[in-house]
């Protein structure tokens, strides 16, 4: 089975009837370039930026950041790159950035909510994207977006970091995407807003199932009810699919829930045409993609879409496992 696997980098993710699927990446380091592009990831969905940050003493300047970006956006050689901005808070820390105590930390001050709150580190930040983005195809992105006038604050303070730079007579690029994370379900049900707003969506189950069933993410004794398969989450994840069609905006998914060839193909059926993964789980998700095709992901997920407990969607598609493996 590995050497099948290792056999399909170069092959695209492809049903049996012909539609193309995107397999991205999700990395964190310098070091997951290599074993994204080992894997066959066609670009970067989800560039988690807090790890660069965690490995320094302080706060990292514009140019600094900006020579990290660019050394991602080279090592993909004009595949896309979709670079998150800081998403600190909740469960991922900064030694030199002390948080608040707070008694629900998932629900305070976190990811863009600190960024809006400290500007001074957001346009930094944004700044150090912006003066990478000549060196490849580069995307940015905002996570736990909660709705519009988030999204237009951001949108100004972007604008005016770019005006400045371009005053500067810096080389900025013109064709970034501008998009948001979906995983709160306030942007699941603004979603045809949001969509008029942005370039693109990502849906961020990790977070999406975390707050639609108010089910921490990290707590063991609760782990079974942080449910993937909870209609309410496959339902979320449908709605956010056909609000993006409906806008014409490309969606990507990049939980770790697309990691497991089985959901991959519920996923493909409630309209995901993008995943990004953890690089490793690539190969079996496409050779899964290249066995399938397209009816047979709507079938499996059209008779999800009917059924009313989580139980019983792990239990079918268990056997739709067991039939493609
Ligand atoms: C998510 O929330 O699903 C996600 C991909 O982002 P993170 O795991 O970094 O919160
Ligand atoms: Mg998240």
């Amino acid at each position: 089975k590995q050497r099948v696997l290792e056999g399909i980098r170069e092959l695209p993710a492809e049903t049996t009837d012909g539609e193309r699927v995107s397999l991205l990446a999700n990395i964190g380091l310098l070091s997951d370039i290599r074993v994204a592009l080992q894997n066959g990831a066609e670009g970067v969905g989800l560039y988690r930026t807090e790890f660069p940050f965690m490995t320094r003493s302080a706060f990292p300047g514009r140019q600094e950041q900006a020579e990290i970006y660019k050394k991602v956006l080279q090592g993909f050689s004009g595949l896309p790159v979709t670079i998150r901005t800081l998403d600190i808070g909740g469960d991922k820390a900064l030694p030199y950035f002390p948080q608040p105590k707070e008694d629900n930390p998932f629900m305070g001050w976190r990811s863009i909510r600190v960024s809006l709150e400290r500007e001074e580190i957001f346009r930094e930040q944004l700044a150090g994207v912006l003066l990478a983005s000549p060196y490849g195809k580069c995307n940015i992105m905002f996570p736990l977006v909660s709705g519009v006038d988030e999204v237009r604050s951001i949108k100004t303070i972007l604008q005016e970091v770019r005006d400045e730079l371009v005053r500067e007579g810096r080389q900025v690029s013109d064709e970034i995407g501008v998009g948001i994370m979906v995983e709160l379900p306030a942007a699941v049900f603004c979603a045809e807003f949001l969509a008029k707003e942005v370039d693109y969506f990502s849906i961020g189950t990790n977070d999406l199932i975390q707050y639609t069933l108010a089910c921490d993410r990290n707590n063991q004794r609760v782990k079974r009810w942080y449910d993937p398969y909870h209609p309410a989450v496959l339902r979320s994840i449908r709605r956010v699919a056909d609000a993006a069609r409906d806008a014409g905006k490309p969606v990507t998914l990049c939980g770790e829930m697309a990691a497991d060839p089985v959901n991959a193909l519920l996923l493909m059926g409630l309209g995901i045409r993008s995943f990004s993964l953890s690089a490793p789980a690539i190969p079996a998700v496409k050779e899964a993609i290249r066995r399938v095709s397209m009816e047979e992901a709507k079938k499996i997920a059209g008779r999800v879409l009917r059924m009313e407990s989580g139980q019983a969607i792990r239990k079918y598609l268990e056997g739709v496992n067991a039939e493609i493996a």
